[in-house]
This record gives C-alpha cells, sequence and structure tokens, in this order.
C-alpha cells in the first residue's frame, strides 16, 4: 500500500516521531492525573468515613453510657437504615462483637495479634496501631474498615476500669464499590479523552505538517525535477511565508543564474562548433567562384538568413569588376553577376548602398547593424586589401543575438582571409588579360586527367588546341588595343560555350587549349560547337567596326594519339596546323587524311 520511499520521507518521520512522543507524553501525564486524582478521591473518602465513624461514635455514646445493649443495639440498627450497607460493629475492650448491624457478626472475636485485618496494623504485640483505617477485598466488593476506639473516661468507670485505655472499638465498615466504579468511570473518560486529544493532535499536526512542511518540500523539490532535466523556466511559487519562501525565492534565482550560464555555455559552443565547421568548409574552396557560392550558402545556412549578399571587387587589368552574388532563404537557387562598372551594380537592397559607398571610400571598418538587428553589412578585407562586403537579411522580429554577432565577426575575418587566398590562387593560375587558366594550370589539369585514366582506363580526355586566323591582320589593321579585345571577348565566349567540367587555358599568345573531358566524338562535337559559335559571333570594340573572326582547330585523344600529354599536344597541335593549311575555320582531328 505505501512504498518503500513513503516510509523514508520527512513526513512520515516527522508523524511517527510526534506520534511516539504524543502518545508517550499523554500516557505519562494521563497515569499521572488518574493516580494523583485515584489518591484524593481515596483520601477524601477515608477521611468523610473516619468521620461518619467518629459521628457514629458520639451518636452511641449516651446508649453505652447507660450500658443498655438493646438501646445501643437498637441506635447502631437506626444509624444502619440511614448508612447502608456500611456496617456498622461495636467490639468490647477484649476485642469481642457485642452489638452489629450484621447480625452474623455478633460474638465474633477479633484476636489483634492473629486476625489478618488486625495484624495490618498491630504489627507487633504492644505497639500502637500505624494506622486508624484499611482496605479490605471482601466477598461483597473493597472495603474500608475504620477502626474508632471508644475512648475510657471518668464517665465510663462505672462499667469500666480506669486503667482501660479505651472502652471498646467501633468499626465503621463502608463499601467501596461504588467509589471503584466512579473511579473506573473517571478513569475509562480519562483514557478516552486522552485518546481523542491524541487522534485530534495527530491530526492538526499532520495537517500542519502536510501544509507547512511537506507541500512547500513538493514544490522545491518539482522545482529541482524540472532543473534536472534542463526547464530553467519553471518558476518555484511557495504559499507558506518564512523559510521556505526564501530558500524558492534564493532557489529561483540560482536557476535564472544557471539558465544563464547555460545559455552563455550553449551559445559559445554554437559559436565554437559553427566557426569550425565554417572554416573547415572554407578551406575546402580555394577556387574564387567556388569560394563564393560557398560563403554565400552557409552564411545564409548558420545565420538563417532570409537574404546572403555578397559583394566581391575584382581587379582586372587597370580596372575592376564587381561581382554579385546572392541566396534566398525561400529560392535554392544561387545567383551571380558581374558588372564592368560601380553604376551598373547599383540596384542594391535597401540601406546597403550607403555601406558600399562607404566601402568603396574605405570607410567600412566595422559591422554595421541596422536598428532592429536584423540586418548587417560586413566588410570583407584581409591584410590591408579590400575585397568586398557581404549584407545578411533577416526576417523581421529575427535580431542577431550577442553570441551571432559576436561569431558575425569572426567569421567576416575567416571570410576576408579564405577570399585573399582565393584572389592570390587566382592571380597565379589565371591568366591577366583573358582571365582564362594559364598554360601551367592546363598542364596541372592534364597530369589529373592522366592519373584519372590510370585508375579508370575507359577514361580519356580530348585536346582541343584553338588558334584565331588571320590575327595578325586585327592587330596590324587596328591596333594591339583592339586585338586584346577581341581576345577578352573570345576568352568570354569559349568559357562560357564549354562544359563546366572542361577546362578553358591560353596556351600561347592567342592560341588556347581546351581540354574536354570525354572521347573523341565529345571532343569533336564540342570543337564544331565553338567553331561555329566564334564564326556567328560579332567582336565589339571602341575604335574599330563590328568584326568577324574565325578559328582553327586541331583536335586529339588520348590515349588514341598520344602515350602521355605532350605527345597528345603534340598531336592536336599537328591537326592545328592541318586545319591552317586546309583553308582555316574548320575542326581537324589528328590523323584525319
Ligand atoms: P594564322 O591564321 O596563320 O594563325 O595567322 P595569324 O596572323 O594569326 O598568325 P599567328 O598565329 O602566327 O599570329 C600571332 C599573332 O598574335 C602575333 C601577335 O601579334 C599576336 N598576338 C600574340 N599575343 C597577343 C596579345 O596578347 N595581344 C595582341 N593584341 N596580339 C597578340
Ligand atoms: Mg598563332
Ligand atoms: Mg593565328
Amino acid at each position: 500500500m505505501f512504498s518503500s520511499d513513503f516510509f523514508s520521507s520527512l513526513r512520515f518521520r516527522l508523524l511517527a516521531s510526534l506520534f511516539v512522543l504524543l502518545g508517550l507524553s499523554i500516557s505519562i501525564s494521563l497515569y499521572g492525573l488518574w493516580t494523583f486524582e485515584r489518591d484524593q478521591y481515596l483520601l477524601i473518602a477515608q477521611d468523610e468515613a473516619t468521620r461518619a465513624g467518629k459521628t457514629i461514635e458520639k451518636a452511641l455514646r449516651s446508649a453505652m453510657l447507660q450500658n443498655n445493649r438493646p438501646a445501643i443495639q437498637q441506635a447502631v440498627d437506626d444509624i444502619h437504615a440511614i448508612v447502608k450497607p456500611s456496617v456498622i460493629s461495636v467490639l468490647s475492650y477484649g476485642s469481642t462483637v457485642m452489638v452489629s448491624s450484621d447480625k452474623g457478626l455478633l460474638g465474633k472475636h477479633f484476636d489483634r495479634n492473629r486476625e489478618a485485618t488486625c495484624v495490618v496494623c498491630h504489627t507487633s504485640p504492644g505497639m500502637t496501631p500505624q494506622r486508624q483505617a484499611i482496605f479490605l477485598e471482601t466477598e461483597a466488593g473493597p472495603v474500608l474498615r475504620n477502626i474508632i476506639k471508644i475512648p475510657n473516661g471518668p464517665e465510663c468507670y462505672g462499667c469500666h476500669a480506669p486503667e482501660q485505655k479505651n472502652c471498646g472499638i467501633l468499626l465503621y465498615d463502608v463499601f467501596f464499590t461504588d467509589t471503584i466504579e466512579i473511579l473506573h468511570t473517571v478513569l475509562i473518560r480519562m483514557i478516552l479523552t486522552g485518546l481523542a486529544s491524541f487522534v485530534a493532535l495527530i491530526f492538526i499536526l499532520s495537517f500542519i505538517i502536510q501544509r507547512y512542511v511537506h507541500h512547500p518540500l513538493q514544490q522545491m523539490m518539482e522545482g529541482f525535477a524540472h532543473v534536472g532535466t534542463g526547464d530553467f523556466n519553471h518558476w518555484v511559487e511557495v504559499e507558506v511565508r518564512g523559510e521556505f519562501q526564501d530558500m524558492a525565492t534564493q532557489f529561483n534565482v540560482m536557476s535564472r543564474a544557471i539558465q544563464r550560464s547555460f545559455a552563455e555555455i550553449k551559445g559559445k559552443n554554437w559559436e565554437t562548433t559553427s566557426l569550425y565547421t565554417f572554416v573547415q568548409q572554407l578551406s575546402q574552396a580555394i577556387e574564387w567562384r567556388r569560394l563564393q557560392r560557398l560563403i554565400t550558402d552557409l552564411l545564409c545556412e548558420t545565420f538563417k538568413a532570409r537574404q546572403v549578399v555578397v559583394f566581391l571587387a575584382r581587379e582586372k587589368q587597370e580596372q575592376v569588376i564587381y561581382e554579385i552574388a546572392w541566396r534566398q532563404a525561400d529560392d535554392l537557387r544561387y545567383y551571380h553577376r558581374e558588372y564592368s562598372s560601380w553604376k551598373a551594380a547599383a540596384d542594391l537592397p535597401d540601406g546597403v548602398t550607403q555601406a558600399w559607398e562607404k566601402w568603396r571610400a574605405g570607410e567600412l571598418t566595422s559591422a554595421i547593424f541596422s536598428d532592429k538587428d536584423t540586418r548587417v553589412v560586413l566588410a570583407l578585407d584581409s591584410k590591408n586589401i579590400a575585397l568586398g562586403l557581404v549584407c545578411l537579411q533577416r526576417e523581421p522580429g529575427l535580431s542577431f543575438s550577442g553570441a551571432e554577432k559576436k561569431l558575425l565577426l569572426a567569421l567576416a575575418e575567416q571570410v576576408g582571409i579564405a577570399l585573399a587566398n582565393a584572389r592570390l590562387y587566382r592571380i597565379a593560375i589565371t591568366d591577366g588579360l583573358t582571365e582564362l587558366y594559364t598554360r601551367r594550370y592546363c598542364e596541372a589539369s592534364m597530369q589529373k586527367l592522366l592519373e584519372a585514366h590510370e585508375s579508370t582506363p575507359e577514361k580519356g580526355f580530348c585536346v582541343l588546341m584553338l588558334d584565331l586566323d588571320h590575327f595578325k591582320l586585327v592587330n596590324d589593321t587596328h591596333g594591339h588595343q583592339v586585338g586584346d579585345e577581341v581576345l577578352i571577348q573570345l576568352a568570354g565566349l569559349l568559357r562560357t560555350s564549354i562544359r563546366q567540367e572542361d577546362v578553358a587555358c591560353r596556351y600561347g599568345g592567342e592560341e588556347f587549349i581546351i581540354l574536354v573531358n570525354g572521347d573523341l566524338s565529345k571532343g569533336l562535337e564540342s570543337a564544331q560547337r565553338l567553331r561555329q559559335v566564334i564564326e556567328e559571333h560579332l567582336f565589339i570594340s571602341r575604335t574599330a567596326p563590328p568584326l568577324h573572326k574565325t578559328i582553327s582547330i586541331g583536335v586529339a585523344n588520348f590515349p588514341l594519339h598520344g602515350k602521355n600529354g605532350e605527345e597528345v599536344i603534340g598531336a592536336a597541335d599537328h591537326a592545328l596546323y592541318e586545319a591552317k593549311e586546309r583553308g582555316r575555320n574548320r575542326v581537324v582531328c589528328f590523323g584525319e587524311e
């Protein structure tokens, strides 16, 4: 019925202790009271009996002085009629019952040294009796026997010798049955009162313990349980005033402090984890374009931004190219645009234009948060090289927390470093004029393709060697500047016309190599498409009329036309020579007669 928890609970222990204490103290008090009451009652009864006995003795005196036994017997019978069932007996000097209300006792001799009732007081012969009353247990019930001496006096000398101390003894036996019954009733009432007060006290105490100890403790325990499961929002309310209320207040203060520390630790943990993941992912990308996308995606996901816009300024020859990459939370697409002038890129989200202007003037040094902290603009730089800025826009009402702000600043620094590295890498692997990959990058890429072939022999690749037809003529007719513009546009066309996995490189002055990942048919198909795109394109320049240009392409395949990179490039070069020989603006495959 009760669990072991109940028996070890404070409520049970308190109640059990009080139960024992109360039981003991009530029992002891009742016992003390009872014995005191009983003794007092008996004393009074005894006193009254003695006085009644003495009164009887006085009443009998005149009859006794007349030495008229029938008169004495009559007087005894008369008194007996009043004090019934008490027994009145008069003993002679020689201790024989002379007169008695109990006729059965007449003539009975009491030997004071033998009679059981006498030796109680006459402890030794000749000794004065210790008491004048004794209790006797008789068949009719308990009896108080009063022994009243009838003193000898000059008036008695007619019958009694003067040396006798007394003339006889009056025995007055008072029945105590009623008194004992009354005492029993008193005892029962005392026990019942004791029990009732015990039960009442236990009820009152258990109510007090329940209300003022157990219930507040329960509420405190509930608070502990909530905190234990990580729910710090639970507020402990204790109705009773005093220590428990103070304890609850202190507990609430403590749980709020823990909550704050917990949130701080959580924030720090989130900060560290996010920073670690972010930096780890950034370190995976060194390629400029890939890095831009990665930055946009990571910022959007880490900060649950509605929109992330990354603005970058990239130097190209003496020009600055503006790049804008953006993503929106509700749109999976990634957008990227390039602008050759600031004006063209000026269609920016609210509030960002100012930051952009500031950045261009070199005045954006710290993060700028909007009024409600739902938008932030951060400058991206590294080692005094201004790279651009990033703008994060959140949903209204979802402002950046303190931890997020700190993380944003730390991440902006890491993004700056990653972009600076990507910029250096871009400069190292791309050609300054055309922004196509360099010859060295082309060779490294080819090496990778050769290695891929080693592990998967069915994989091959094609080298497309391109050369502008009569390009010298452009230079000679319109000048070197126009020649450069044609080269830049041609590079743009090549970049946008090849597949993402193919690599376009500037191999020499106006010679280009495209590495096509695939078999010969794929290479030839690609070459034809490129040739056609160039043929159909109109090259525009600032100082010359629109120009039509063509290209010749030599195609070679690995492993069909060479055992290594050098041989395949040689084969492609040979095919290109063949294409020129056959009249230009054409695609020739190595070995094609
Ligand atoms: P072909 O059809 O036989 O190829 O005739 P071509 O005139 O194009 O002859 P070739 O390929 O030998 O011409 C190379 C010319 O390309 C020489 C040089 O003036 C020009 N050139 C090389 N690099 C650059 C450059 O960076 N800028 C400009 N403007 N011209 C360059
Ligand atoms: Mg050439
Ligand atoms: Mg040429």
